[in-house]
Formats: C-alpha cells, sequence, structure tokens
C-alpha cells in the first residue's frame, strides 16, 4: 500500500440476520479489500436502537483502518460492502443487517451532501464512544476535543461491552 494513508475508524453495526457474525463479516471483508489495513479492532458492544424502539437491539464495533482511498472513495467501498451484506434501505434508524459509518478520516473536516467527517453522531453516541475511547481515547475528534472527553460528557445509555475481539470475537461466527 502507497505511503500517503490516512488513518480512519469505521463505525460498525447490525441488529438483524445474526448481527455478530454480520459484524465480523464486515471486519473480514474491509481486511480483505486491496486498499484499506484493518490496524485495530474493538470489543464487541451491544446497544438499545436509536430512533425506533420496535427492533432488536443492535451488535457494534469500531475498527481503525489506513488507507490511500479519498474520503469518498473509502465511503463507496463501505456502502458496496453494506450491499454485499443485504442492508436494505427503509425508515430511517431501522433495522439492518450492517451500517458502516466513516466515523474519522485523519484530522479531516467534511461537510458535503453525501459525506459528513466527523460522522455527525460520533460525539452524542455512547455506542461509537466507547468502542472509540477503548482503540484511541487521546484521538483529537475535529472541532469537539479528545474521545475521553466526549465520552465522559455522554450518557452510557445502557451500553453493555460483551466480548473481547482477541477471544469471542474470533469465535464470534
Ligand atoms: P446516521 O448517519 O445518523 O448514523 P444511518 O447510519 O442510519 O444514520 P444511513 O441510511 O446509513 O444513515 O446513511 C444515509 C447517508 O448518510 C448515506 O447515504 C451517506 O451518503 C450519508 N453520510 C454522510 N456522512 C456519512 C458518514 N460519515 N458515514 C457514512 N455515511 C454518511
Ligand atoms: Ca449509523
Ligand atoms: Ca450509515
Amino acid at each position: 500500500m502507497s505511503a500517503a494513508t490516512v488513518t480512519a475508524c469505521i463505525g460498525l453495526g447490525s441488529n438483524l440476520d445474526d448481527p455478530l457474525l454480520q459484524v465480523k463479516r464486515a471486519v473480514d471483508a474491509l481486511a480483505a479489500h486491496e486498499a484499506i489495513r484493518v490496524t485495530a479492532c474493538s470489543s464487541l458492544y451491544a446497544s438499545a436502537p436509536m430512533g425506533p424502539q420496535d427492533q432488536p437491539d443492535y451488535i457494534n464495533a469500531v475498527a481503525v483502518v489506513e488507507t490511500p482511498l479519498p474520503a469518498l472513495s473509502l465511503l463507496d467501498a463501505l456502502q458496496a460492502q453494506e450491499a454485499a451484506q443485504a442492508r436494505r434501505r427503509g425508515r430511517r434508524w431501522g433495522p439492518r443487517t450492517l451500517d458502516l459509518d466513516l466515523l474519522l478520516y485523519g484530522d479531516d473536516t467534511i461537510r458535503t451532501a453525501r459525506l459528513q467527517v466527523p460522522h455527525p453522531g460520533l460525539h452524542l453516541r455512547a455506542f461509537v464512544l466507547y468502542p472509540l475511547a477503548e482503540l484511541d481515547p487521546g484521538r483529537r475528534v475535529p472541532g469537539l476535543g479528545r474521545v475521553q472527553e466526549l465520552l465522559a460528557a455522554c450518557s452510557d445509555d445502557g451500553v453493555r461491552r460483551l466480548c473481547d475481539h482477541e477471544n469471542e470475537w474470533n469465535g464470534a461466527s
């Protein structure tokens, strides 16, 4: 991979069709992508749904990747993997087999119609901040502060850590 890589953070979520397996498949697919190197993966977490409550709890994780891809191309890759795992677009924040959010892309701030980075929900969501803080608590979120500070200021929302990525995580399938 080219030397000019960017470190990006990806938020993963699933609450349909074996969510643990969906998240694991997605991490494996990112790692298999020729232009993406997965350098760290958080534990798995369980969280109550945002928005509509008539849906199962979610499994969440965060992966840190290195990539030479521009941000929009990385988003393309994430959306292609969502489609490969049968993501269907329904009501806002409805149930899904896989959600891949681009949380951070280097130190960039991006505000376009198709892509907003840092992800607009990042600092408000415990299910993002817990796994992100596990991997990189001192990471600066442009315009908002450090991950550990954002976590301290965020309600925990009952997010539960399920397992370590080095133990059950590897056997999650
Ligand atoms: P939320 O973005 O609040 O977590 P969601 O993940 O359910 O909600 P989606 O339906 O997955 O939302 O995505 C809607 C659109 O959001 C996508 O088509 C994409 O263009 C746009 N988008 C903007 N910023 C980002 C980002 N940082 N990561 C992923 N998608 C983004
Ligand atoms: Ca999302
Ligand atoms: Ca999304």
